[in-house]
């Protein structure tokens, strides 16, 4: 039989984009291949995103749009993973029983052995019972179902090198070429899994378990097997990626709980680690490593970081490692101090300024090209939040000055504690309002920094073609295997369509280590061959968030 065929769709987060990436590697060594439409898959896997509402709603109408094509051809496989499996377990099969295959994104390293079973099951069970001529065939009830369920707390506490999830990133196939012929050239590397934060309103520390960090050895070895395969840009992953600190050979208790050496335990906070030594790596120590025993890697960034996690020590390691990108996406969620407490995020709008002080101390200097590049998220219409409320985060964003933010409506999540404790009282208009207020609010100061720009020279790492690029040549050929929220995945991938013939110059995108995104025209000829590179870039003119330069060297 001809290779069977996967359509996987990726929605929310890098680190779903992660998780389908590996999951993709491993399904690949089985002899899967795949494709870029569900028209003609034989296996369909959306990995999906619980943390907003909306994230889910786009789930739920791509599995509804599978109901005719599952009822003609039942063996066809289809598959739920990530939060959304997790969160509502087998209750999505009954709401929506033309899923057979749902994964947890802690049960992840299970997958490639539930699918093959589907597979094989549907493919052998059809083939001894045909359905009668003249008949639609009947659906399958065979599932396979791997969940964390309610132990996901206590399983995902065990050591990170004892856990088999670890086994899913061990097993990477770090392949230097992707489905499309391309190289590959970023590649985002997992330092911590789960969350112990517990924010009021988020469901990740339920559907991704108890914080685990990944051992030093394990992550250094996979970035230095990528830079060998050319990879030049890494981002470090965790939901609280700065909270990073691996004990070596602490002790780990019966039901799992990672016990700190006695008399050792470090509560976190502003201030140096006393107790990081040999026996401790803190995520300063994590970073100046790879950035020392990995000189491959060009550039070296990690999301998304804690405000009240950074020490001293991490901003003097980025301020003294140059490959170590100067840009720090630090989650305010609100300006308002009584918001913040109700959603338990452990800090006051006071001490999240001071801590973007002291980062602007150590890192901002745009005399050089090198402004600290910063970003954050907010959420909008959290409960009881109040005008002057609202007010307090329009001022947060005015004098932090972020080059772009990420901003939500409020939405309550089942399971979560805010969902309990208070009620959804600000109404839809309001949060629709404050939205839009925001959101303008960051595009004036988008467009001031981006006007700042403007006469500087930067180093940008080229990705691939720009937008404009890629619309003119969209008739070029070029194969894509995975898509993000039902759009191509990887920069790589768009760069083949910027390999057709013509004369007119291409714009090429790239980024600067403090995130901002340059365009630049080069020659077609040239073009492939800036892919992944290091250039100079003189900036012209901004609009927005974009910048538009010339090509130096
Ligand atoms: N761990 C990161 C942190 O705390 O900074 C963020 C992870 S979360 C998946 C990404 C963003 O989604 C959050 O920063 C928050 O702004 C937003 N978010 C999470 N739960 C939400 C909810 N229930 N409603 C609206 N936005 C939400
Ligand atoms: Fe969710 Fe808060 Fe953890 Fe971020 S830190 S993943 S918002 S619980």
């Amino acid at each position: 039989m001809s290779r069977r065929k996967v359509y996987l769709e990726t929605f929310g987060c890098q680190m779903n984009e992660l998780d389908s990436e590996l999951v993709a590697g491993r399904l690949r060594a089985l002899g899967y291949a795949f494709t870029p439409t569900p028209d003609d898959a034989h296996v369909v896997l959306y990995n999906t995103c619980s943390v907003r509402e909306h994230a889910e709603q786009k789930v739920w109408s791509r599995l509804g749009e599978l109901k005719a094509r599952k009822a003609a051809d039942p063996a066809l496989v289809v598959g739920v993973l990530g939060c959304m499996a997790e969160r509502d377990g087998e209750a999505l099969i009954r709401r929506m029983p033309v899923v057979d295959v749902l994964c947890g994104p802690g049960e992840l390293d299970k997958l490639p052995a539930l699918l093959d079973n589907a597979v094989r099951t549907r493919e052998s069970l059809l083939r001894d019972e045909p359905a009668p001529e003249g008949h639609t065939p009947r659906l399958i009830s065979a599932r396979e179902v791997a969940l964390q369920g309610n132990t996901s707390r206590r399983s995902a506490t065990l050591a990170a090198a004892a856990d088999s999830l670890e086994l899913l990133d061990l097993s990477r196939s770090v392949s230097p070429i992707d489905d499309d012929g391309s190289v590959k050239r970023s590649a985002y590397v997992r330092i911590t899994r789960g969350c112990n934060k517990f924010c009021t309103y988020c469901v990740v520390p339920f559907t991704r378990g108890a914080e685990v960090h990944r051992p030093p050895e394990h992550i250094i070895d996979e970035c230095r097997r990528l830079a060998d395969a050319g990879v030049v840009e890494v981002t470090l992953l965790g939901q609280t990626v700065n909270h990073y600190r691996f004990e070596h050979g602490a002790a780990v208790t019966v039901d799992g709980v990672v016990q700190p050496q006695k008399g050792r335990s470090y509560a976190g906070g502003h201030r140096r680690d006393p107790f990081a030594g040999e026996r401790v790596t803190t995520f300063a120590d994590l970073l100046a490593r790879i950035h020392d025993e990995v000189p491959g890697i060009a550039r070296l960034r990690f999301v998304t970081s804690y405000p009240r996690d950074f020490g001293d020590d991490v901003l003097e390691v980025i301020r003294d490692h140059p490959r170590i990108c100067r840009y720090l996406h630090v989650p305010a969620q609100s300006g308002s101090d009584r918001l913040l407490g109700l959603m338990n995020r452990g800090y006051s709008v006071g001490e999240y300024l001071e801590f973007i002080d002291r980062a602007r101390a150590h890192l901002d200097q745009p005399e050089i090209g090198r402004p600290l590049g910063l970003s954050g998220d907010f959420i909008v219409g959290f409960p009881t939040e109040t005008d002057a409320d609202f007010d307090a985060t329009v001022a947060l964003l005015r004098r932090v000055r972020y080059k772009n933010a990420f901003i939500f409506k409020y939405s309550p999540r089942p399971g979560t504690i805010a969902i309990d404790r208070y009620p959804d009282d600000v109404p839809e208009a309001v949060k629709r309002a404050r939205n839009t207020t925001l959101l303008d609010v960051q595009g004036e100061i988008s467009d001031e920094l981006g006007r700042e720009q403007v006469g500087r020279t930067v180093d940008v790492l080229v990705e691939g073609a720009s937008a404009r690029t890629r619309k003119r040549r969209a008739s070029s050929p070029g194969t894509v295997a995975l898509t993000v929220g039902g759009r191509p995945a990887g920069a790589d991938a768009d760069f083949a369509a910027a390999d057709a013939p013509g004369d007119e110059p291409v714009q090429l995108s790239g980024r600067t280590d403090t995130d901002l995104i340059v365009h630049f025209d080069a020659s077609p000829t040239d073009a492939l061959a800036w892919r992944g590179r290091i250039v100079r870039v003189r900036l012209d003119r901004a609009a927005g968030l974009s910048l538009f330069g010339t090509l130096i060297s």
